[in-house]
């Protein structure tokens, strides 16, 4: 049988004593609201990725909570936390900058006014809540259903997840075809988790990509841009640029750089994102901070630079070519993707400071060095120079200016830390 189907008696419990999950590798902030909820009589588990994630021996990216608690029942429990979400209400409970999600268990009724679907298939909005069971077969992939109960520290597997993590294989949880049509974002997830986890997609749920991957045009813009991040910052952008390209799925979330690579790319262009992505993927996962506005810069680069070209032969009129080309090729953008303003105008402000990185005379070095994009800027002008896009003594000219010039550069006022962003969940 190629379809996971949850059903309790195929539920499989692995005691504390035969797994690899330790309290230790757990947040205080989750086992904090684990305990609670436990305590007031409620079932707790930790799931979704974290398990999945302890078991692979991978540091989460966050700890979510499942519970049989409502919403508003979570609510009084826990001062610091407030409900969100429409589409599925949630509890986020802060800590600092640390928040834990909490999901109550969701169900599934067939009739219930509360699922809403669109002509597509596509819930729009389910506030079912359910029991344990159901809640994991609502999951998307096997090895994303997996629960850790703060009851006894065991491992509960309602979907068979525990072997596809074995295997290396994601797999849908019901029928791949109509999961998708459900919430298509479970296409760039399951790219986002083979392209992370390097685990394979299972057959069926390729081909369903291949077919239903069109429906990825009509989720809104904004959720777009929270999946285009997961993507991008998911330290494994490399991959996840292949695997977009693999599945046609790139022409959905960048389609200017999709029809530009269709079009006989420049090799030095092609290296240009290569090491662009190969970079993001060094920051991440070397803890450095990392701005949408980049990724969106690079992405686009190829589109901007060609048409920027055609508007303008004259090199020192590239900065207004640039600045015209970049508005228009961020409009057309922007209709996919809803990317927040500050982000595009970085992305617009990276590009046009491109061609100040010739000028090494007078004032205009020091006067580049105060932009505030200047070390985005400057890295962006790097990448070209590896790539020979830039001239590799000009590059290096600017790293002796940057380092001569750091003192000044790291009195800039630092703005104050704000907490970390949660983005909302995107299940359905
Ligand atoms: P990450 O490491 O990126 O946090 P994750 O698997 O935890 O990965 P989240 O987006 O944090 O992903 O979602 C938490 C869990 O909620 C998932 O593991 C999955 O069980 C469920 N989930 C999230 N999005 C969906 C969706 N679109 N459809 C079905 N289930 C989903
Ligand atoms: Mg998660």
């Amino acid at each position: 049988m190629n379809n996971a189907e949850a059903s309790p008696d195929k539920l499989i419990v692995i005691p504390r004593s035969q797994h690899s999950i330790s309290r230790k590798s757990i947040s205080d902030s989750a086992l904090k609201v684990l305990y609670r909820l436990s305590k007031s009589g409620h079932r707790a588990c930790l799931v979704g990725g974290a398990v999945r994630d302890l078991l692979l021996d991978i540091h989460p990216k966050d700890f979510d909570v499942a519970t049989d608690a409502t919403p508003e029942e979570v609510r009084a429990l826990f001062k610091n936390s407030r409900i969100i979400g429409r589409r599925f209400r949630l509890v986020h409970i802060r800590f600092g900058r640390d928040i834990i999600e909490v999901a109550t268990f969701r169900g599934h009724d067939e009739d219930s006014a509360k699922t809403e679907l669109d002509t597509h298939g596509r819930i729009l909005r389910d506030n079912t809540f359910g029991d344990i069971e159901e809640d994991a077969i609502r999951r998307d992939f096997t090895v994303n259903a997996l629960y850790y109960d703060i009851h006894d520290y065991s491992v509960l597997d309602y979907a068979g997840g525990l072997q596809d993590i074995e295997d290396k294989c994601l797999r849908m949880i019901g029928d791949a075809a109509t999961r998708y049509q459900e919430d298509p974002v479970r296409m760039l997830r399951a790219v986002r988790f083979a392209a992370k986890l390097d685990f394979e997609i299972e057959p069926v749920a390729v081909s369903a990509i291949h077919e239903y991957g069109h429906l990825l045009a009509a989720i809104p813009p904004a959720r777009m841009f929270d999946e285009m991040i997961k993507l991008f910052h998911s330290g494994s952008a490399v991959r996840v640029f292949e695997l977009l390209r693999h599945y046609d799925l790139l022409k959905y979330l960048v389609p200017a750089l999709d029809e530009w690579l269709q079009d006989e790319p420049s090799e030095m262009m092609l290296d240009f994102i290569d090491q662009a992505l190969v970079n993001t993927d060094s920051r991440v996962n070397s803890g450095q901070s990392l701005s949408p506005g980049f990724i969106f810069a690079a992405l686009l680069w190829p589109v901007v630079h060609q048409q920027a070209n055609r508007l303008q032969s004259d090199r020192r009129k590239m900065i207004g070519a640039l600045a015209q080309a970049g508005e228009t090729v961020m409009k057309r953008q922007v209709r996919h993707i809803s990317i927040p303003r500050r982000f595009s105008q970085m992305a617009r402000d990276i590009w046009t400071a491109q061609p100040r990185f010739h000028r090494t005379q007078g004032k205009q070095p020091l006067r580049l060095l105060a932009f505030p994009v200047f070390r985005a800027a400057y890295d962006f002008m790097c990448i070209q120079a590896m790539v020979g896009l830039f001239p590799h003594k000009l590059s290096h000219w600017w790293t002796d200016f940057q380092l001569k010039n750091q003192v000044e550069h790291s009195t800039e006022r630092k703005p104050a830390q704000r907490p970390r962003r949660r983005p909302r969940r995107n299940a359905n």
